[in-house]
């Protein structure tokens, strides 16, 4: 693999700035709160890509535009990097379905994009936690082992 030591609010201003044109178009303002740098050993494009995979998925669950606030934390020895948004949520019996392969409710979604990304995390030694109620917005939360 091709693992070096990444800061990760630079690998999501990244993404961010690239995604932002998108989110405006359709009114979300993407936010970035981050208090302090977390280092974390990672393939660099691997990582961008679960990101990118999170935040267009609430981009597509905003309909109604709105916000999106991607928070980073220093959790003990683990970095939590949290994207929230303001859509529909998810019902309680449907969450442990998101991971596998082919689940969406897209008329055009291939549903592998959180199946890929939780393996990615994977790889990496950390988790993805999803926390959501229907009607109260979604929370995706990954969290990496610092070195
Ligand atoms: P796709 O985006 O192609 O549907 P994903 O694996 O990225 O595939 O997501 C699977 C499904 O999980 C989506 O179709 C949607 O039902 C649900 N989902 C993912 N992210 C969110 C979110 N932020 N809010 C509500 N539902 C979501
Ligand atoms: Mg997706």
């Amino acid at each position: 693999d091709d693992k070096n030591n990444e800061n990760v609010n630079d690998l999501l201003h990244d993404v961010m700035t690239l995604l932002r044109t998108q989110a405006n178009l359709y009114d979300i303002d993407l936010v970035l709160e981050a208090e302090q740098d977390c280092l974390v050993l990672c393939d660099r494009s691997q990582i961008k890509q679960v990101f990118i995979n999170l935040i267009k998925n609430a981009i597509e669950e905003m309909a109604n535009g709105g916000m999106i606030h991607v928070l980073v934390e220093l959790r003990g020895k683990e970095c939590m990097i949290a994207i929230k948004d303001q859509g529909p949520g998810i019902p309680k019996h449907l969450i442990h379905k998101l991971k596998e392969p082919f689940f969406t409710t897209k008329k055009n979604g291939t549903g592998l994009g959180l199946m890929i990304s939780n393996q990615i995390i994977d790889n990496h030694h950390g988790r993805l936690e999803i926390e959501s109620e229907k009607g109260q917005g979604s929370t995706f939360k990954i969290f990496l082992p610092t070195e």
